[in-house]
């Protein structure tokens, strides 16, 4: 890791040396040193400085600034469409609740802000001709994989429990693990994380699972993160006696995390996907039974868990789209998949393309996650099959009232059908079709049509 010279790009070499030119000290700080350092493309360029928040925005007054966060020390100045935030070396003051700092307290050198930060790899800062700022040993902790507090690990979480999360997500973003002081006081102060808004542990929780290391944080995690979520804590240890498994609950779901294969999903796809994954057992402790032959039941975990999912998604704010979709998901996951045209076709009517190529990917995800026995791949195939006649079927098949060769229009032009009864032909023929009673032809349909009629005047 001998990369000591980082490239800025052009407009935050251009801020550091606008407000050194004006007697200021300036560095770029925190995750765009440790990504650089890691051989990284940094999100975005964050700056510290010395200079006082109304001394920058004096210096770049011709720019367009956002200063929303100006409360915080916090100028955005946006150049070429991205806007960088420069912030004056600060202290976070007194905390109330573990939440957030009463007030910000500027400090005059670079010292003191790198303090303040919460890892010790988010607390290096950097400057052309100066290098790396390496007080709290980032670089030595980026070496081995470390997420270690700055300080006393217990103090920094008591000042904000968010970095409780933070920790974890960096562990499976980077695929670090915590320094075993940080993974104690994480462990010991969770509880802490129910002070945390809900939108802030939703964000947290929301990056953790989009990580690449997620299902291997998961695994390790899991106690930590039952602060956060606290129906996790039944999952860890409960175990699934019988011939399908490998894994206790908890590590099952940590491994179909791991296990999930998102290309082809878009953004949203592929959240309520990490989502779904991540809750989808989340019932199967209250499920479990055990039968006189000493194998485990989970009877009901699928529409159970769909329930607690719901519960667990609205008390974490998460959009209405994710909730429905994870939900939604959960409540069929462990169900057999259709077999047959007029199957397939009817659960293309009823849930959609999309809805069913993401139930297939969290299918082999579970699958994945289970014990590797001829039975489980037999059912892996099952899906692979369902999913390859689906998608055919998705794109040439008729199972949408739309999709019928014949619209509302044509049939009362035929006959003497009016109003509901039009709807309900469209619907029945619809039925025979995806049945394969009557092929999707307008000659065809307006016959059979012509038979409804006569037997429903
Ligand atoms: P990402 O790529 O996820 O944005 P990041 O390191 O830039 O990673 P941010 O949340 O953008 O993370 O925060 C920027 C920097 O601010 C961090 O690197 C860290 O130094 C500091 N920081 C952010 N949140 C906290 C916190 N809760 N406590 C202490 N320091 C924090
Ligand atoms: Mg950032």
């Amino acid at each position: 890791m001998k990369r000591e010279n980082i490239r800025l790009p052009n407009d935050a070499l251009w801020l550091l040396q606008t407000l050194r030119a004006a007697g200021h000290s300036a560095y770029v700080v925190g995750g765009c040193v440790r990504d650089s350092l890691l051989g990284r493309t940094p999100g975005d360029w964050d700056i510290c400085t010395s200079a006082r928040p109304e001394q920058t925005r004096a210096l770049f007054a011709d720019r367009r600034l956002i200063l929303t966060g100006a409360k915080h020390g916090t100028v955005g100045v946006v150049l070429h469409g991205k806007p960088y935030e420069i912030t004056t070396y600060r202290q976070d003051g007194a905390y109330r609740d573990h939440r957030h700092p009463e007030s910000v307290r500027f400090v005059g050198d670079l010292a003191g802000d790198l303090a303040r930060r919460d890892f010790t790899i988010n607390a290096m800062a950097y400057a052309p001709g100066e290098g790396v700022i390496d007080l709290h040993g980032g670089r030595r902790d980026l070496a081995g994989g470390i997420i270690r507090c700055v300080g006393d690990p217990a103090a920094r979480f008591a000042e904000d429990a968010l970095r409780i999360l933070r920790a974890v997500r960096f562990a499976a973003r980077l695929d670090f693990a915590m320094d075993p002081a940080t993974a104690a006081a994480a462990l010991a102060a969770r509880d802490t994380l129910q002070t945390v808004s809900a939108e802030r542990v939703y964000a947290e929780l929301d990056g953790l699972l989009a990580a690449p290391g997620a299902g291997a944080a998961l695994d390790r995690y899991g106690a930590i993160l039952a602060g956060a979520v606290p129906e996790i804590a039944a999952c860890i240890g409960c175990s699934q006696p019988g011939r399908w498994h490998c894994y206790d609950v908890w590590r099952h779901t940590a491994a179909a995390v791991g296990a999930l294969d998102l290309r082809g999903q878009d953004t949203r796809g592929a959240r309520v996907l990490c989502w779904a994954t991540f809750l989808h057992d989340i019932a199967k402790p209250p499920c479990r039974t055990v039968g006189p032959d000493g194998i485990a039941h989970f009877k009901g975990h699928n529409q159970r868990g769909a329930v607690m999912a719901r519960a667990i998604l609205r008390r974490l704010k998460a959009p209405v789209y994710l909730v429905e979709g994870a939900a939604g998901l959960i409540a069929i996951h462990d169900a057999p998949v259709p077999v047959g045209d007029t199957a397939i076709l009817k659960a293309l009517n009823r849930y959609g393309p999309v809805f069913l190529r993401r139930l297939c990917a969290l299918k082999y995800a579970d699958l994945d996650a289970h014990a590797p026995t001829a039975e489980v791949a037999c059912r892996r195939a099952e899906v692979s099959f369902f999913e390859a006649r689906m998608s055919v079927l998705a794109k040439e098949g008729c199972y949408t009232v739309r999709q019928l060769a014949v619209n509302g229009a044509d049939l009362m032009e035929a006959g003497e059908l009016s109003g509901p009864a039009v709807g309900n032909a469209l619907h029945a023929l619809l039925r025979a079709v995806m049945e394969g009673r009557i092929p999707n032809r307008r000659e065809a349909l307006l016959a059979a049509a012509r038979e409804l009629d006569r037997s429903f005047p």
